[in-house]
């Protein structure tokens, strides 16, 4: 049975969606069967995984609003070894129009029951912001991994993201905790980041994961070929890290009850 984790951080452009396809194309290597599920109606995760955002149909969306079962909506990504749940601009109405519909925030839970004995992990790329969307990924998730850049400001923006964790596992999902903390982006002549990152281990402690993903151009030209930089230049530092990650998350969630 599929374990589900969200990757999440309300902030932009911190590494979600990178630590989202070079994971799931990370365990895909060792062997597990991976879903991708992508929750931001940029669709940079769908893009990212060589499926083409204007082509999807149905999508996520359809699914969401119980127009369409993941089955139907899931579309393999050879080259990366794992299947993509797809999302494009439609997304964006799918905020609005799940308000008002009953168990709005269990869509995404229902619709991945149907589909979670084909995998062994399904990860949920989250769009930038606390919202409906946000909230269906904490739903059906058993945890949450949570990639940071270590910046002066990092540490103030997990304080809204785990009370949010802390108050979907209280009210709506008891199975909800955080996986980890990434450090992303990480560049190690920089004295201010390591600086963040020891309080971070200071203040979160195991909850670190002892990967460090370092900053590597070759990740951030991946997405314009439509591929995970584990795919396009596996032997890239940053593709290796990513791998690595793949490894420590695979052995901490071993024990995790699905
Ligand atoms: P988010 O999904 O949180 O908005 P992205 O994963 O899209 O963030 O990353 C933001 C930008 O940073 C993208 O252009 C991406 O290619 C780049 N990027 C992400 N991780 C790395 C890294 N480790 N090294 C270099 N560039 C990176
Ligand atoms: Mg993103």
């Amino acid at each position: 049975m599929a374990k589900i984790f969200c990757v999440a951080n309300q902030k932009g452009g911190v590494g979600k969606t990178t630590t989202t396809v070079n994971l799931a194309a990370g365990l895909a290597k060792l062997g597990q069967r991976v879903l991708l599920v992508d929750l931001d109606p940029q669709g940079n995760a769908t893009m990212g995984s060589e499926v083409d955002k204007r082509q999807l149909s149905p999508s996520v969306y359809d699914v969401l609003l119980e127009q369409a079962s993941v089955a139907e909506a899931r579309v393999r990504a050879q080259k990366c070894g794992y299947d993509v749940l797809g999302a494009n601009r439609d997304l964006a109405g799918a905020e609005v129009e799940l308000v008002g519909l009953e168990r709005r925030e269990k869509r995404l839970k229902q619709a991945l029951q149907a589909v979670a004995s084909d995998y062994d992990f399904v990860l949920i790329d989250c769009p930038p912001s606390l919202s409906m969307l946000t909230l269906n990924g904490l739903c059906a998730a058993h945890g949450v991994v949570v990639p940071m850049q270590c910046e002066y400001f990092a540490l103030e923006g997990l304080s809204d993201l785990v009370n949010t964790i802390k108050q979907v596992h209280a009210n709506l999902n008891p199975k909800l905790q955080v996986i980890g903390l990434l450090r992303v982006m990480f560049d190690t002549r920089i004295t201010l980041q390591q600086q963040v990152s020891e309080q971070l281990k200071a203040h979160f402690g195991e909850k670190v994961f002892n990967t460090v993903i370092p900053r590597n151009v070759r990740l951030a030209e991946a997405p314009s070929y439509g591929l995970p930089g584990v795919v396009f230049d596996p032997g890239a530092r940053g593709s290796q890290a990513f791998l690595e990650f793949a490894q420590e998350m695979v052995a901490r969630t071993k024990a995790l009850p699905t």
